[in-house]
């Protein structure tokens, strides 16, 4: 059971339904939300003691604040700016299956490295990709490590979303018996109250979602409905769907701000197809990519529904870096190089 405050109602709708809590149907769906089978790992997880963020501002200590959840000023250099961008998921553990029957990791990781190219030729030079590898629960602490050991300034998870089995139906797809779920759709922004700090972390995650509105998506609202059991997530911000998913590692203890962005639902038919197209692709880039521009030159996210979509809207009044940098080689880091300490987790030889 996962340490959040679900309601009483809630703990009893869900009884009945703890089968959900391993997504039987597709073994990966497990890792799609590893915490699920990940406490462990998350007491293991490694917490390097120097490497701080280079945030502009510290929220203080106390995570438990209302206030905590007002954005925050943070500026940053976009020529030193360390992004990594984490692939969810392994090659070996590869998150959940598509309608189509395409593991969530090749999407996560193609889209990962279009974002890497386009935040380096946007102006953020420092960018890294991050591949991990191995099974998914010793994965996760390594994932974590990792960004640590690349001294990142901000850690964005890239992942793809599914359903709960109960929401599953079934067809044939490629002469093969598959599983669809077109009932639910579009993206959604996560950050986590544990992550060290929260509000930087969650100023960027409303500034993502917005550009991702921008953009004309939808996020997925179904998390913030009482149905959804286990699954159920605070919405922090009912606009542009940011949420809260406190016990999640890979948010929970990067030292740096972490949002995870799941970019749309592979479940569901016509999502696929959009998720593997470029053209969606670019638009999650650009989004990504505007979002960042805004977060490093200072900009508040704004609350306020907006009822027009405009495209890029920081383009005409931000600041741009004096050089636009030439794309460099992606940088992967498997993770058996980048253990920066041990842990209680034995790293693969
Ligand atoms: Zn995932």
């Amino acid at each position: 059971m996962p340490p959040l405050s679900l309601s009483r109602r809630n703990r009893a709708v869900i009884a009945g339904a703890v089968a959900l809590a391993v997504w039987p149907v597709n073994a990966g769906h497990a890792f799609h939300w590893p915490w699920q089978k990940d406490k462990a790992a998350a007491k293991a997880a490694p917490k390097p003691a120097s490497q701080k963020p280079a945030a502009a501002e510290k929220p203080p200590a106390d995570k438990k604040l209302a206030s905590d959840e007002k954005p925050v000023a943070f500026k940053c250099d976009p020529t030193t700016f360390r992004i990594i961008v984490d692939v969810g998921h392994t090659a070996e553990s590869d998150g959940a299956m598509s309608a189509r029957n395409v593991p969530e990791f090749q999407f996560n990781l193609r889209l990962a490295k279009r974002i890497v190219d386009g935040l380096k030729s946007g102006g953020f030079p420092e960018t890294k990709l991050l591949v991990t590898t191995g099974k998914a629960r010793p994965s996760l602490g390594r994932r974590v490590a990792a960004a640590d050991a690349l001294k990142g300034n901000f850690l964005l998870s890239i992942h793809h979303d599914s359903v709960p089995d109960k929401f599953m139906e079934n067809w044939e797809y490629d002469g093969k018996a598959s599983h669809f779920s077109d009932r639910f759709s579009g993206y959604s922004v996560f950050v986590s109250h544990s992550n060290e700090d929260f509000k930087t972390s969650l100023t960027f995650a409303k500034l993502l979602g917005r550009q991702m509105k921008a953009q004309g998506l939808q996020y997925a609202t179904q998390y913030a409905q009482a149905f959804m059991g286990h699954y159920q997530r605070e919405l922090l911000d009912k606009d542009v769907g940011v949420y809260a998913y406190d016990r999640l590692i890979v948010l929970m203890h990067p030292q740096m701000p972490a949002v995870l962005l799941e970019a749309g639902s592979i479940i569901n038919r016509d999502e696929e197809v959009k998720m593997a197209s470029v053209e969606r692709q670019d638009m999650t880039t650009k989004a990504v990519t505007s979002a960042m521009k805004q977060f490093c030159f200072g900009a508040q996210p704004q609350v306020q529904p907006q009822t027009v979509a405009k495209s890029q809207p920081e383009a005409s009044n931000q600041p741009q870096p004096a050089a636009q940098p030439a794309p460099r080689e992606i940088t992967s880091v498997p993770e058996q190089n980048s253990e920066p300490q041990a842990s209680s987790q034995s790293p693969p030889k």
